[in-house]
Parts: structure tokens; sequence; C-alpha cells
């Protein structure tokens, strides 16, 4: 099986629909997805009805929670907190109903998919040594798949004990799941933050027991644009071009 991993779309939907286009010619054939699909840009419905036509199984993120008022924007900064404020009044009925119905955490018995960490699913970054032993000692599925961080990352736990193996993976880099526990982060779609502007995704391959992870360039005048017209804080235009 070829699966689609995409996380942290961010109402980007220029983004996706690259990394859509990439994943379907790559022969993806399930596409998951690591939750943030609105906050910070302005195409939260448009975003939301492209995943379910593309058939996305989704979890829930801090964004998707916040425009839903299910959490606290108090610890947002100012941009997050205007950007989560604008998506919650301005998403249809039938994206608040998607919305509401995401789990925290969804699974099958090879992957078990959340995203933040399993030990906090939509607060914790998986970006510390201490924060990848805590979702370790919960995951109880050879893969995990998490998303929140925005950055590409890939962690093996070999065995009881053993050091941690941390790969910071590029586009074109290909790593052999191999034995022990995995987690995989696909990076981000619409708002990647390691410093390259192209949208993050990373196709899984079970029966070859690899993921490769890739980088793809969109439009991102367009969705600038449209976050500008859209009266939301001018930064989060900027930072697209910058990749922070
Ligand atoms: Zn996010």
């Amino acid at each position: 099986m070829r699966i689609a991993l995409v996380s942290d779309v961010h109402a980007n939907l220029a983004a996706l629909e690259a990394v859509l286009a990439e994943a379907d010619r790559a022969g993806a054939e399930q596409l998951w997805c690591m939750g943030d699909m609105v906050g910070y840009g302005a195409e939260p419905d448009a975003v939301i009805a492209r995943l379910r036509e593309a058939g996305a199984q989704c979890v829930m993120g801090n964004h998707d929670a916040a425009a839903l008022g299910k959490i606290s924007i108090d610890d947002f900064n100012a941009n997050a907190a205007a950007a989560a404020r604008w998506t919650a009044e301005t998403i249809s009925p039938e994206t608040r109903d998607y919305l509401e119905a995401l789990p925290l955490t969804l699974g099958d018995d090879f992957a078990t998919r959340c995203h933040g960490t399993l030990a906090n699913p939509i607060w914790e970054y998986l970006v510390t040594y201490p924060a990848a032993l805590g979702h370790f000692a919960l995951q109880t599925t050879p893969c995990s798949v998490v998303g929140h961080t925005h950055v590409p990352l890939f962690i093996r736990k070999p065995g009881e004990g053993e050091e941690l193996d941390i790969v910071r993976p590029g586009d074109g880099d290909v790593v052999e799941l191999g034995a022990g526990l995995v987690c995989i982060n696909p990076g981000g779609v619409g708002q990647p933050r390691d410093g390259d502007p192209r949208a993050c995704w990373a196709l899984l391959d079970t029966a070859a027991g690899h993921v490769t992870f890739h980088r793809v360039p969109y439009d991102i005048a367009t969705t600038q644009r449209l976050i500008t017209e859209a009266g939301l804080p001018p930064q989060l235009a900027a930072r697209l071009a910058l990749g922070r």
C-alpha cells in the first residue's frame, strides 16, 4: 500500500493541490492527514472540501480545535489568534460539522496517527528527546505519523533502552522503516517552517518498507494574495515565501 502523508495544510489550497497532484503521479492509494487543515490561511472551506473529495483520513489539530472554540487561543501568538478568530467566523456549517467529527487519534494494526504526540495529541510538539520517548512509550503499532511542527522528521526507536535514531530528511530522501518503532512527520503542506518554502509531503510504501520525503513548489503568490485580501495579518502571507 502506498499512502500519501500530509499535515498542517492550514487553509492553503494551492499548496494542497500541488501535493495531491504529485501524490497522484506517485501512485498514492490512500491519503492520511495529521491535522491543522485550517488556521493561518484564507481557504478553510475549499481545503476541507478538497481533502474530503480526495478521501483523506484526518485527525484533529490544535488549529482545527481552536476554530471550533474547543480550546483556548490564549496560548496562540497574536497572528495565530487573529487567524483562529477569522476562521471561526468564516467557516461554513459543513466545514464546522466535519471538523467537529474529527478524532484525536486514528489508526490500524500498522500505524497510529495524531497531530502532536500520543501523550498530548493536540498540543505537544514532538521536538525534544523526552517528548519522543513519551510518545514511543504509548505507541503500540510499529509505525506512527504526526504533524504539528511543520518540519519533516523521522525517528526510530531500535529497542528498549537503545538510543533514538533521528533523521532530518530532505527532498527525495528514502528512509527504510527497518526494525523497532518508527515515527514519521511529513512536514507542513501549507506553512513549512524549515527555511524551504516548498510544500512538504511523504509517501509511505508499506510493501517496500520505506518512506520517501518530498518537497513540491506551489503558487505561493496566489495564497499570499488571498490571505491579504481576507484581511488576515500580513505576516502570515510574508512568512510563506521564507518557509518560516
Ligand atoms: Zn500547524
